[in-house]
């Protein structure tokens, strides 16, 4: 720390990401949640033509990718503005619906970002503790009178809430905005999205990262009602209205042109999920039931952390998190099936 940063020692925490190793042809990597499939050929096409017109700033309305997101959602494209990837949106909601009197609240264990937002926005938070399931549950939010941040699914648990509970949630907050994480939705969770147009204080954010193969480009959208978005896109137009770039708005709208080949994608992804959660079964380890591209298990023999160093050494990569109530568990991101054959065959060979 240099003597002119601005912040006292501790007070703030940043994010620490999932290792991302250079040299990933020699790795499985199942440890940040990305898709195993690239993007289709189309998206190659766009960047390239997009390449050609980038001495030119980007369109910082980002039209042609709303036009195109309320095409797939059957809204209108002032339900949507676009972040570079969804932990910008995030912050954005932060700082459009959090302050000193509304605060903020979310479970304790949960996307790791959230906390990070609070502390780098002296938010006063209330952290609420998921139950001995690790299941969220909707009573302890009902009238909070604090802004919510639910990620549904769950991260890194996998777990889901219905839309009935999230609406159980929505009704009681009339108040404060509930912003709804579905980074994994479309892995096999209920999506919020149809519930935009009866709730005015429902924000949904979701991610090109996980289910459209896009990680890398940094693109996340949010849904809500047009005056909710009116007040992101003031936070977003006070601190970088360029913020998704030329290439990555072309990509987008390549992407989503072509939704099917990535929606299929995570039916293969959901049926890879559940051949893993099988054979591990059967192996003797605990896996929380998962909506998303990622299970959480654990083994009565081995640690969370004898795991993920034992994979690592055999060139696998899983997620460990040394934090309380889930120091047992590793969070393994569902990959191809020759990759969840090899993760298997090495784990036989661990326990
Ligand atoms: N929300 C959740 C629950 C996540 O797990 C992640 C990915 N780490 C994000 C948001 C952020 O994803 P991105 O910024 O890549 O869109």
């Amino acid at each position: 720390m240099s003597k002119y940063f601005s912040r006292k020692p501790g007070e703030l925490q940043a994010y620490v990401p999932g290792e991302q190793p250079r040299n990933i042809q020699s790795l499985i990597k199942l440890n940040t949640n990305e898709s195993p499939y690239p993007p289709a050929e189309n998206v190659t096409k766009a960047v390239l033509k997009a390449t050609n017109k980038a001495n030119l700033y980007c369109d910082p309305t980002m039209l042609a990718v709303r036009q195109q997101l309320a095409s797939v959602y059957g809204l209108t494209p002032d339900h949507f503005t676009l972040g570079n990837g969804s932990d910008e949106l995030l912050s954005f909601a932060f700082l459009a619906f959090c302050n000193q009197a509304t605060g903020a609240a979310f479970a304790d264990i949960t996307y790791g970002f959230y906390k990070v937002l609070s502390r780098l926005y002296a938010t006063p938070t209330d952290i609420i503790p998921l139950d001995e399931q690790f299941c969220l549950v909707p009573e302890d939010y009902v009238g909070l009178h604090k802004t919510i941040f639910i990620a549904n699914p769950n991260a890194p648990t996998g777990r889901a809430l219905t839309l009935a509970q999230i609406e159980q949630i929505l009704v009681s907050n009339p108040d404060n905005v509930v912003i709804i994480d579905q980074a994994y939705v479309d892995f096999g969770a209920e999506c919020a999205i149809p519930l935009v147009e009866k709730y005015d204080n429902l924000l949904v954010i979701n991610t090109f990262s996980k289910s459209r193969s896009f990680a890398g480009g940094r693109v996340g959208f949010a849904v809500a009602q047009p005056s909710l978005i009116a007040d992101l896109e003031t936070i977003r137009n006070s601190i970088n209205p360029y913020n998704v770039n030329a290439l990555s708005q072309a990509a987008a709208c390549a992407i989503l042109e072509n939704n099917d080949y990535y929606m299929q994608n995570c039916a293969i992804i959901a049926q890879n999920r559940e051949y893993l959660t099988e054979q591990l079964s059967a192996l003797g380890f605990e896996t929380l039931p998962s909506k998303t591209n990622f299970i959480f298990t654990k083994h009565a023999s081995i640690s969370g952390e004898q795991l993920y160093l034992g994979l690592k050494e055999k060139a696998i990569l899983v997620r460990y998190f040394n934090a309380p109530r889930i120091r047992d568990y590793c969070r393994i991101t569902i990959g191809t099936k020759d990759q969840m054959d090899a993760l298997i065959n090495a784990i036989k060979s661990l326990i």
